[in-house]
């Protein structure tokens, strides 16, 4: 029993109706998530796996594709209430994960401090109360480009570097569906990089949107978006160089 639910989680931030997709896969042994949401986000991620008919208290792992505020925000609380899981990121991200380094959120936020117009710098400060509160938390398991695990059918791990340094996406190999974290987004039903202004490095992570290209992919699943299944080559082809 190898199975792939996408959860989505419905919230309303400043007045507006935002989605989030995580991803849980299943199989006898195994029950992983892939990213958890913002600070908080907890129960609203358990209630949209009830309704998928999934009980997370058989979580044995959950993998963060990146450390931005949304991906990580309520593993710790996942930790705690869930003691048993795995926390898994790639190397790179493991020192922000746990807070050996600052977040690089963080790091650019404050770096654009002195150049923020008077209107601007109350949100700015906002944002960075709000970096400053996500809680760091040991990561367990260390990832690398091209790793293998059996787990759920059996999956790889794709190194996608550009919105952050450490980013990386998961690729499920029997059901040829690609995990894509924030490398991809769907933006007015089209595929496309994540917003420039959160690319730490767009030619990376151009750079990783072409590596894609070597993959066999029937179906990507976005955090920001969804599920995307039309033309996934010739749209990679035209985001990638
Ligand atoms: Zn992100």
């Amino acid at each position: 029993m190898n199975k792939l639910n996408v959860l989505k989680v419905e919230f309303e931030f400043n007045g507006i109706i935002d989605v989030i997709y995580p991803v849980i896969l299943r199989d006898d042994n195994d029950m992983i998530l892939i990213d958890c949401g913002y600070p908080n986000f907890l129960t609203l991620i358990e209630e949209s796996a009830i309704k998928n008919g999934i009980d997370l208290s058989k979580l044995t792992k959950l993998i963060i594709t990146h450390h931005d505020f949304d991906h990580m925000g309520s593993a710790a609380d996942f930790k705690r209430k869930y003691p048993n899981i795995k926390i898994l990121s790639s190397i790179i991200d493991e020192k922000y994960i746990s807070g050996k380094e600052k977040s690089l959120r963080l790091q650019q936020a404050e770096s654009i401090d002195d150049k923020l117009a008077e209107e601007q710098r109350e949100s700015s400060m906002n944002f960075q109360k709000t970096l400053k509160s996500v809680e760091n938390i040991e990561v367990d398991i260390l990832l690398n480009d091209g790793d293998k695990f059996d787990w759920c059918g059996g999956i790889e791990i794709i190194e996608t570097p550009g919105h952050m340094p450490g980013h990386i996406s998961i690729y499920v190999k029997e059901s040829k569906i690609l995990i894509s974290g924030d490398a991809l987004v769907i933006e007015d039903n089209k595929l496309s990089i994540a917003n420039p202004h959160y690319t730490l490095d767009m030619k990376k992570a151009r750079e990783s949107i072409h590596k894609l290209l070597n993959y066999n992919i029937d179906k990507l699943v976005c955090y920001h978006g969804g599920i995307y299944t039309e033309e996934i080559k010739t749209s990679l082809k035209r985001i990638g160089f």
